[in-house]
């Protein structure tokens, strides 16, 4: 006896459910949302992105989520301003100390672990310097907290016996970078202000998470200001750490 449906060419219907289940997805990822604020061509300003795991679609959230959080916090901290003007492009260097500070700078920002110093006198940059690695490591889906010590320290030690100071502290240490825009700036360093600085990190260390610091403060100064935590500064910045020597004449030298 026959059997005819043995003749019949073979149909691979498992590709093709596959192949219209892509399709879907495809279409689903070539349509716009209308999440503001960042551009992102991955999901097309959705947040989320179709992908097809064991014949199911499944709805992965975008990395730009993260940095749309990222982007809404710098925001609510002020460095949005700052982002806006400070990248590694406008950075001008006239000195050659200024290149070698910018070359640390563009390279540190490519990477996913270590910390970063630049202690010394004011403007010479610094904060722009600070601000280009953070922008750049947000573009590269790392979340980013701007700390200024001379406010947040003030707030933080008014809370120190309360609620709300774990909860502001963990934004502090979880976040993958954190910038402390001019650590120790005011007149006299307290007990509680080394206490609070040790603290975060300490922390920040421990948990192998990226922290940017700017201060005027040398590297001696720290030592002086508190051995522990000037030497672990130290140490998590090892590589990455730049001090421009106080003085206005043109001698600038950069010690690395
Ligand atoms: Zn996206």
């Amino acid at each position: 006896m026959e059997l005819p449906n043995l003749t019949i060419p073979e149909i691979n219907t498992e590709l093709s459910y596959a192949e219209f289940l892509q399709m879907k997805a495809d279409s689903y990822n070539k349509r716009s949302g209308n999440l503001k604020g960042y551009d992102c061509p991955l999901c097309k300003n959705k947040g989320y992105i179709e992908k097809i795991v064991d014949e199911n679609e499944v709805l992965a959230e975008c990395k730009c989520l993260k940095t749309r959080d990222t982007l809404r916090r710098i925001k609510d901290s002020g460095l949005e301003e700052l982002l806006r003007r400070c990248s590694f492009k406008n950075f001008e260097c006239t000195e050659k100390w200024q290149e070698t500070m910018k070359d640390g700078a563009v390279k540190f920002s490519c990477q996913d672990n270590g910390s970063f110093y630049i202690g010394g006198q004011s403007g010479s940059g610094k904060t722009h310097l600070c601000t280009a690695i953070i922008g750049a490591m947000i573009k590269r889906g790392k979340s980013a907290r701007y700390f200024v010590w001379r406010e947040d320290s003030v707030v933080l030690k008014a809370l120190v016996n309360d609620k709300e100071y774990v909860q502001m502290m963990d934004g502090f240490k979880k976040t993958d970078v954190l910038y402390i825009d001019d650590l120790f700036k005011q007149e006299t360093v307290s007990d509680a202000d080394i206490k609070l600085a040790f603290e975060l990190i300490d922390y920040r260390d421990r948990n192998n998470k990226m922290t940017v610091i700017s201060s005027e403060l040398s590297l001696d100064d720290l030592i002086d200001i508190d051995e522990a935590l000037g030497g672990r500064i130290i140490k998590m910045a090892r590589g990455n750490k730049y001090i421009i020597p106080k003085g206005r004449d043109k001698n600038y030298r950069l010690r690395k």
